[in-house]
C-alpha cells in the first residue's frame, strides 16, 4: 500500500500534510510547525490510519497538538497525541467524539470514501473516531506559546460554531482551520451559521496575515483572504 500521508515542505520550518486517498470532501490539511521550545500541530485529519508516527519531533520536545474544530477530518487523530488542545466552545463533546457534532456517520455511507483500502476488509461502516479529551481548552485571546513564537487564539463562528484560529500578530503566520481557506466554503451543515459565518468574513477583512494556511486548499496571501472573505459578504447580501 502506498503512504497514506503525503508531506509537503512547506518552508523551513514548515511540513503540510493531508491524506489523499480519502474523499476531497473530508480531506483535510495537517500542519506541522517547529518552533524553538516546542512545535505545533495544527489539525489531526480523519484518524483512518496513525498519524503520531508521521509526526517527527526531536526528543523531548513538546509536541503542542490544537483541533480547529470538532469535525471528523480535523479530530481524527487528536487521541493518538497526549498535549491536545481544542474550542472551549466543544470541549464536553472531544469526551465522547459525540457524531452530532463530528459528523463521522456523513462518512460511513459516503460514496467513494477512500479510494484505496487502508487495511483489507477495511469498511467506511465501521469507522469511528475515539475519544480524546482536551488537555487545555482554547478561547479568544488564549495564547499558544512555541518560544519563539506566540499565536493568539481567535473564535471565527460560522463554519461551525466552535470555529478557532491561531494568529501570529508578530509575522502574521494564520492557521485559519476551517474559518476560511482557498476552496469551497461549506456554510450549510447543521450547526453552520451563515450570519456568524458574514460576520468572522468581516473580522478577516482586517487581519493582517502575511500567510494563511487553512484547513482545506492551497495556503493563501492576504490579497487573496481578502477576495475569498469579501466574495463570501457578496453572496451573503445578496444569495
Ligand atoms: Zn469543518
Amino acid at each position: 500500500m502506498p503512504e497514506w500521508f503525503s508531506k509537503s515542505i512547506v518552508d523551513d520550518r514548515t511540513t503540510m500534510l493531508t491524506e489523499p486517498f480519502v474523499h476531497d470532501y473530508v480531506r483535510a490539511n495537517i500542519w506541522h510547525l517547529r518552533g524553538r521550545d516546542a512545535d505545533l500541530l495544527v489539525d489531526t485529519g480523519m484518524g483512518i490510519c496513525p498519524l503520531a508516527p508521521q509526526i517527527e519531533t526531536p526528543q523531548g520536545k513538546p509536541l503542542l497538538v490544537v483541533a480547529t474544530h470538532i469535525h471528523l477530518d480535523h479530530v481524527g487523530s487528536l487521541h493518538e497525541f497526549a498535549w491536545r488542545a481544542g474550542p472551549k466552545m466543544s470541549a464536553a463533546q472531544f469526551e465522547s467524539m459525540d457524531e452530532a457534532a463530528t459528523y463521522a456517520y456523513m462518512f460511513h455511507d459516503l460514496e467513494g470514501a477512500v479510494s484505496i483500502l487502508p487495511a483489507p476488509g477495511w469498511k467506511a461502516a465501521d469507522y469511528k473516531i475515539p475519544s480524546a479529551p482536551l488537555t487545555r481548552t482554547l478561547d479568544e485571546g488564549d495564547v499558544v506559546d512555541l518560544g519563539d513564537r506566540q499565536l493568539r487564539v481567535l473564535h471565527l463562528p460560522g463554519h461551525s460554531p466552535d470555529s478557532i484560529a491561531l494568529f501570529d500578530e508578530a509575522d502574521g503566520l494564520f492557521f485559519s482551520g476551517d474559518a476560511i481557506y482557498d476552496d469551497t466554503l461549506i456554510d450549510t451543515l447543521p450547526d453552520s451559521d451563515r450570519a456568524a459565518y458574514a460576520s468572522t468574513m468581516q473580522r478577516l477583512l482586517d487581519l493582517p496575515i502575511r500567510i494563511g494556511h487553512g484547513g482545506h486548499g492551497p495556503s493563501f496571501d492576504g490579497k487573496r483572504m481578502r477576495e475569498i472573505a469579501a466574495d463570501y459578504l457578496r453572496r451573503h447580501d445578496d444569495p
